[in-house]
């Protein structure tokens, strides 16, 4: 029987572990396509245009806005990001799962605009790892280091508004509890309403 996909919003501070829970994810489920955002930052080395981000200047990010083409956008350390429109909805509509990796105003947004959406955020198991996290990188001087630990705990202080929290202690076990949320949002009675029907119901 065929039913729309889900739309699943995923937020975490920088240092999570977010991106490597996603690139797993993207490995093991087929049946979700990850969103691509448009951003007017620059890409960093390794970032492929329309596969990371659709990369924009200042006036095409605005005149996406102008023409309606984003259903969110925020500014962000300086730059611009948001989502396309169509892309999701055609993506929902022909029965795939779509993901949205955004920050937390975003994330908020589009609760507004999509009510059904699901929406979880990642948690590192401790600040105190997450600062190590952090620090390991090595590429971030000691004031960035404290702005991106002042970020990350004013993120987390918005955790209430979230659908389901996940701690990444564990990059495998992050990923199935992922896959466990969905599976069991798929089953619930709210999104299975044609089967009462095909059963003469309602
Ligand atoms: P980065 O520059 O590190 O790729 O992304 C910075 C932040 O922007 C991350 O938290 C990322 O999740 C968020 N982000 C990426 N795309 C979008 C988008 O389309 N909308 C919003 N609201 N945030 C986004």
């Amino acid at each position: 029987m065929f039913r729309e996909g889900l739309l699943v919003v995923v937020s975490g501070p920088s240092g999570t572990g977010k991106g490597t829970v996603l690139n797993y994810l993207r490995e093991r489920e087929k049946s979700i396509k990850f969103s691509v955002s448009a951003t007017t930052r620059q890409p960093r080395s390794g970032e492929v245009d329309g596969v990371n981000y659709f990369f924009k200047t200042n006036e095409e990010f605005e005149n996406m806005i102008k023409n309606g083409e984003l259903v969110e956008w925020v500014r962000y350390c300086d730059n611009y990001y948001g989502t396309p429109k169509k892309c999701i909805e055609d993506t929902i509509k022909s029965g795939y799962d779509c993901l949205l990796e955004i920050e937390v105003e975003g994330a908020l947004n589009i609760k507004k605009i999509y009510p059904d959406s699901v929406s979880i955020f990642i948690l590192p198991p401790s600040f105190e790892e997450l600062r190590r996290r952090i620090e390991s990188r090595g590429t971030e001087k000691p004031e960035v280091i404290e702005k991106r630990m002042e970020k990350a705990l004013k993120e987390m202080k918005l955790i209430d508004k979230y659908d389901y929290v996940i701690i990444n202690d564990e990059v495998e076990k992050a990923v199935n509890s992922i896959c466990y949320i969905l599976a069991s949002e798929k089953l619930k009675s709210s999104r299975n309403k044609n089967i009462l029907e095909s059963i003469g119901l309602c």
